[in-house]
């Protein structure tokens, strides 16, 4: 019985158990996905034995990303980003990786699949959700806008990826030429008030995307739909960041169906 979990504090809300899970019998694996809260003092000693703990594959969550990433051998993208969620075990040790962004650019790729001819991306956010999102996109040749609450953060995102910085007041007048706008804030989370943005400015074209997914229809999205563009929702991020996991810790690329969309739907 192979044991796979996620690693972070807290970790009880997350729905990985149940993608996994899903994939898992789908697949006839003999394995398991634990949930596994490290408080924040333990995490070196968690990260220093990850054989100890008996696993064959880890996903890192908030706070330890970066202490994950210290801890292992990482690819281009971790160690671009200083940052990991995803852990395999080789013959040679430990790896890391941070498959945020790949998740996102399936997501868009499945949902919006001519997001790659956008021009421009203009990402708001500047945490590590909006960094993942902002490199995937540099990566795949889009030029990227970013603005932030704290300026110093989209600035400092920006010259990471060779992208632009706008100040938080100028977001209206940058929508102008914006083919993909992201929502990489928490702003649309159930209890946090909506992103508060006219989309009137965005051309006819342009795609909007939120990383919130619970709800999954933020007031963005809906605002989006409603001038007739293309939406699309945060959960496709999730369920494809979870199948590049399975993937690495499976050797089977898993699918991501309506079916188990509508399994993770019903928890949110
Ligand atoms: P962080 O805490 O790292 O970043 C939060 C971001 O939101 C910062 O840019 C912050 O700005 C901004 N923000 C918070 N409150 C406000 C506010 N009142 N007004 C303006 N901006 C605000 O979070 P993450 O990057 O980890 O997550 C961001 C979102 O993405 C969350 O909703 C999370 O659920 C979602 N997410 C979705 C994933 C998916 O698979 N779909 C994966 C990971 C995250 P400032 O810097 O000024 O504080």
């Amino acid at each position: 019985m192979k044991r796979v979990g996620l690693a972070g504090w807290p970790v009880k809300h997350s729905r990985s158990p149940l993608i996994h899970g899903h994939w898992i019998e789908a697949h006839g694996i003999a394995a398991r996905y634990d949930l596994l809260p490290v408080p924040p003092e333990d995490a070196a000693a968690f990260f220093a034995d990850l054989d100890g703990a008996g696993l064959a594959g880890l996903n890192v969550t908030v706070p330890h990303k970066l202490a994950a990433a210290r801890a292992v051998r990482v690819d281009e993208i971790g160690a671009r980003l200083g940052s990991t969620n995803l852990l395999w075990r080789a013959a040679d040790g430990w790896h890391g990786t941070s498959s945020d962004g790949l998740g996102f650019t399936r997501s868009l790729d499945a949902d919006a699949p001519r997001w790659r001819d956008a021009g421009t991306a203009l990402v708001v956010g500047a945490g590590g959700a909006a960094i993942a999102a902002a490199d995937a996109l540099a990566a795949a040749g889009l030029a990227v806008v970013v603005a932030n609450r704290s300026a110093d953060r989209a600035e400092a995102l920006a010259r990471q990826i060779g992208g632009r910085a706008v100040a938080w007041d100028e977001v209206p007048a940058a929508l102008h030429g914006i083919g993909l706008l992201v929502n990489a804030t928490t702003l649309g989370m159930d209890g946090n008030p909506a992103l508060p943005l006219d989309l009137a400015p965005l051309p006819a074209g342009a795609i909007v995307t939120d990383l919130v997914y619970n709800p999954l229809e933020t007031p963005l999205l809906a605002a989006a739909r409603a001038r007739g563009l293309a939406a699309v929702d945060g959960l496709g991020m999730l369920l494809h960041q979870a199948s590049e996991a399975f993937e690495r810790w499976f050797g089977v690329r898993p699918a991501v169906t309506p079916e188990l969309r509508a399994k993770v739907v019903a928890t949110l």
